[in-house]
């Protein structure tokens, strides 16, 4: 397998050293960066489906600028998803893979490529089956047993809400009429009253995917309708991966609820808006995700939000003033990686909207107040945490955001094995660049979620008490930082169990 590379052979000595301390993204070029460092700092993450899986579409996604590639079970079978995961990983190594597990989420057969309008009053049936095709007057729905649990009066919403239907009749097959009318293509989900939707974490089905994915090489698993604590970690268990990150997606009311322990036992976070504006009131979501995002920052989790970002480019060139305005919120609102659902996976040009985002996240970049964020941060309240580690880590990363913003430093170099003390550090958003130096590729794929983190991989043996020089030699060959420059360097402890960053100091270059 080769993943990251550019720094892992040579014979260990210093020349050799040097020469490995670039990083993969450097060597490639593959983003636009200044002087070695992506001049964005918020994350993208793309989902592929049909409009994008083939390795050229692959491979323009990742160029304009895409961070973690996100595959969902919603086109393809298991054996086809597992397929397209070993492709992708060939494809693109550099970025982080994301899978994405539905748990109790139902989905329709598909409704084809070009959108098919559902019309207000108009009768529907339902039918389960799998793999056949929905139509204006026909749903197939991909999940036995379901359908015998529905009432007369009960809503199902389709996609991301837009359109719901409204139980009319039960029988072998389910009427239905149209009380919200609108388009529907690709395989869209099904909302379903969440009595019938109160399965155990992993959902049978997901057991079976994530027995599947063990032995596979992905970054991150996305867990749908995480309720609780309880949730998270059966799934971290049945995944026995302590390699791979598990980001819980608040989507529904239980999750809100009890958001504070989900984040604190999740290694990331997706604010999943579109389930989210389903199960909750619509107009909830915008506080919710602000609340979301902030709760993710408290305990250094990545946090993506995700759904209808830039909907109507699914069909046009051009976003909507509203859609811009969304993605620049989210920035505004701190979110570490913004996501792309329909938009890359049934799109009709998935390259040009990473692009679009793109744009729109670096302009709205230029206008964040770094300087307030980082001093509004309340180191209190992770302090406050009940884990030792996390008080430390708290404590050691405000010393040293006070330290670089104070003396000016033109770069935080976070020495990382697990990739927390980069986390940590990152959810200050210091508007100097944040370097993570890492002897784990695993670890290099994971940060490309982390907010503003560049990682660069170094060898195995070298070590944590070079790193400091190294790390300085690499960033004046890149011509990053001169002569009189200061630099903040962070280090992990090695020997702590739990991940901690105990280590700061401030270097300057010779
Ligand atoms: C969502 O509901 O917003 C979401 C991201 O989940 P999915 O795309 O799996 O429906």
């Amino acid at each position: 397998m080769n993943a990251v590379r550019g720094v892992n052979d040579g014979d260990g000595g210093r020349d050799a050293m040097e020469l490995r301390l670039e990083s993969a993204w450097h060597l490639l070029g593959l983003k636009k960066q200044v002087k070695g460092c992506d001049v964005r700092r918020t994350k993208i993450v793309a989902t592929i489906g049909p409009a994008s899986d083939s390795n050229e579409v692959i491979e323009q996604l990742v160029a304009a600028g895409v961070d973690v590639l996100r595959l969902s079970f919603a086109h393809g079978d298991l054996p086809s998803c597992i397929e397209r995961l070993r492709r992708i990983r060939a494809v693109a190594p550099l970025v982080a893979i994301m899978v994405d597990i539905p748990g109790p989420k139902v989905r329709s057969g598909s409704f084809g490529s070009s959108p098919v309008p559902l019309i207000l009053n108009s009768e529907i049936e339902l039918h389960e089956g799998f793999g056949e095709t929905s139509t204006s007057t026909s749903i197939a729905v991909e999940r036995d047993g379901i359908l015998s649990g529905l009432s007369v009066g009960d809503k199902i919403h389709i996609g991301d809400g837009g359109v719901s239907l409204e139980v009319t009749a039960l029988g072998s097959s389910v009427g239905a009429v149209v009380i919200s009318g609108g388009s529907v293509m690709g395989k869209p989900g099904l909302s379903l009253p969440s009595s019938l939707m109160q399965d155990q974490l992993p959902t049978p089905d997901d057991r079976e995917r994530i027995e599947a994915l063990r032995s596979e090489e992905f970054e991150i698993l996305a867990v749908s309708f995480v309720r609780n604590a309880v949730d998270v970690q059966s799934v971290r268990s049945v995944l026995n991966r302590p390699d791979v990150m598990i980001m819980s997606k608040i989507e529904t009311a239980e999750g809100v609820e009890n958001l504070t322990e989900i984040v604190e036992c999740s290694d990331a976070i997706m604010v999943a808006r579109g389930d989210l504006g389903v199960r909750l009131p619509i107009e909830d979501v915008p506080h919710l995700q602000k609340e979301i995002v902030r709760q993710g920052i408290r305990f250094a989790r990545p946090v993506v939000v995700a759904t209808q970002m830039l909907e109507s480019m699914t069909h046009s060139q051009v976003p909507t003033r509203a859609e811009v305005t969304d993605v620049a919120n989210a920035v505004l609102d701190g979110a570490s990686a913004v996501m792309l659902s329909g938009e890359t996976a049934i799109g009709h040009d998935p390259v040009a909207v990473v692009r679009t985002m793109d744009r729109i996240i670096v302009r709205t970049e230029l206008g964040f107040d770094y300087k307030k964020w980082g001093a509004s941060l309340g180191v209190q309240e992770v302090a406050g945490s009940r884990s030792q580690a996390m008080r430390t880590t708290a404590a050691i990363t405000g010393a040293a955001w006070r330290a670089a913003m104070e003396e000016n430093a033109t770069v935080i170099v976070a020495c990382t094995r697990s990739g927390m003390t980069a986390r940590a550090i990152s959810r200050f958003r210091p508007p100097m660049p944040i370097l993570a130096i890492t002897p784990s590729e695993k670890t290099a794929r994971q940060l490309r979620s982390s907010w503003g983190v560049n990682d660069v991989l170094i060898s195995e043996q070298t070590e944590m008490g070079e790193l400091t020089a190294l790390a300085i030699e690499h960033l004046k060959k890149i011509g990053l930082v001169k002569v009189g420059d200061a630099v903040v360097v962070m280090a992990g402890s090695e020997n702590s169990e739990a991940s901690t960053t105990d280590t700061v100091r401030m270097a300057f270059v010779r």
